[in-house]
């Protein structure tokens, strides 16, 4: 029995029907040295289409329709690039959620993943055909489709890569690789050969959209090692190895950024044990989930609570926090919707210190102002003025010299 490896193929490498022959090129290639289960994302363009229609009948669609739109888009690439390797002779079948019991939490467009029934799978594997999964999507306990956020069917390929003890997962797509940061912003990005989990974790988690963060949860976790490299052109890609130490790259590894992102601040909140937990807890019992967190040395027994939340929570995060003013009795709330999170990621900051002081040094001379800072082990984000990022970015490269 050979080997098998989920090759994911994300949006604008299905975006045409010559995309999608080449790819089933791929795939046929591929084909010959170890078994293959594809996992599509739907044609480059169209969940943003789909997004914009659901808005047809009001701004505020039922969540579970919402869902079952948006989630069509992987089901015509999936069904187009079966079709595609028939026409070269290789025997393939499309597969939706519901098909192989792709089973999920009922939080619409962010369901997370709970199990997947292998049978089927192996069960096409093993008459000679190669399976084509729709990313991106799953069903309740009760039949219900639900998605997995933007980027999720990365997750989909790494969830469907541990179920079936792959030895591998390859993501392809329109990069030859995991860069220092998006080379999009950055020309002068340099290609990385590997990179390690804990990095990629940090550098998926700050933003980095080359691949969704919960696929690198899972990989972890389930030890899948992962490949992100191009479909458009020849090359190894990007490792992200099981490896903890990464020989090859320098103090900083590389840098994340999000923009989107959205800052609250709970101006004179009464400074008193349970208020952090007061503001969090409802927000995190409504699946939101804050990152940068700042809390005030307080005056007069009041303090200002400010955290951040991706620009999506912000009408659902504007919500709660209303609701908390009667039992908090904040002064005022204020919401900032101009601001972006730059991160600098490397597990070589966990023995060096200094890192944080240069960069916050490079960013005064570039005239950048600094709004929070939160540090980890491996990381230091800060919050900035959004329309300041890609200069940000740009003068961070440049500081640590990652083009190097
Ligand atoms: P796909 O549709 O194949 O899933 P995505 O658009 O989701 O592709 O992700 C690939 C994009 O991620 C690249 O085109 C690039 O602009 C962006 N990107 C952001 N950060 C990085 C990085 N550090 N390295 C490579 N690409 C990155
Ligand atoms: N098609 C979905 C999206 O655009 C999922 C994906 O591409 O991974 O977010
Ligand atoms: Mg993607």
């Amino acid at each position: 029995m050979p080997n098998i490896i989920v090759q994911k193929f994300g949006g604008t490498s299905v975006g045409s029907e010559e995309r999608i022959a080449s790819v089933a090129k791929i795939v046929q290639k591929a084909s010959l040295d170890n078994s293959i289960v594809v996992v599509v994302s739907a044609m480059s363009g169209e969940t943003n289409r789909l997004i914009s229609l659901a808005k047809s009948f009001g701004d505020n669609p039922s969540r579970r329709e919402f869902d079952a739109l948006i989630s069509t888009g992987e089901k015509v690439s999936a069904a187009l690039l079966a079709m595609a390797l028939q026409q070269i002779g290789v025997p393939a079948k499309s597969f939706s959620a519901s098909q192989i019991s792709m089973k999920t939490t009922s939080t619409y467009s962010k369901a997370r993943i709970l199990d997947v029934d292998g049978k089927k799978i192996q069960e096409t594997l093993d008459a000679g055909i190669i399976p084509i999964i729709t990313g991106f999507q799953g069903i309740t306990e009760s039949g219900d489709v639900t998605t997995l956020g933007r980027g999720g069917s990365d997750t989909t390929a790494v969830a469907i890569a541990a179920q079936m003890k792959a030895k591998r997962c390859d993501i392809y797509t329109d990069v030859d690789g995991i860069y220092t940061t998006d080379p999009r912003i950055v020309p002068e990005a340099k290609k990385l050969d590997t990179i390690t989990m804990e990095e990629m974790l940090e550098m998926a988690g700050q933003g980095a959209k080359v691949i969704q963060i919960r696929a690198v949860e899972f990989a972890n976790k389930y030890k899948i090692p992962v490949r992100v490299l191009s479909s458009f052109e020849s090359g190894n890609g990007t490792l992200i190895s099981l490896e903890e130490n990464n020989m090859e790259n320098g103090l900083v590894s590389g840098i994340a950024f999000q923009k989107d992102q959205v800052k609250f601040t709970l101006h004179g909140v009464s400074d008193t044990p349970g208020m952090a937990y007061g503001i969090l807890g409802p927000l995190s019992d409504a699946n939101i989930s804050v990152d940068v967190i700042v809390q005030n040395i307080s005056v007069n027994g009041k303090t200002d609570f400010t955290f951040t939340v991706s620009k999506e929570d912000e009408m659902a995060a504007t919500d709660v926090i209303h609701t908390l003013n009667d039992t908090l009795k904040f002064d005022d709330l204020l919401i900032d919707s101009s601001i972006a999170k730059v991160s600098l990621v490397g597990v070589g900051m966990r023995s060096h210190a200094g890192i944080a002081s240069s960069a916050f040094k490079s960013l005064s001379e570039a005239g950048i102002n600094i709004q929070m800072i939160s540090t980890s082990e491996i990381k230091i984000t800060i919050v900035i003025k959004e329309d300041e990022t890609d200069q940000a970015v740009n003068t961070l490269h440049n500081a640590f010299e990652l083009e190097k």
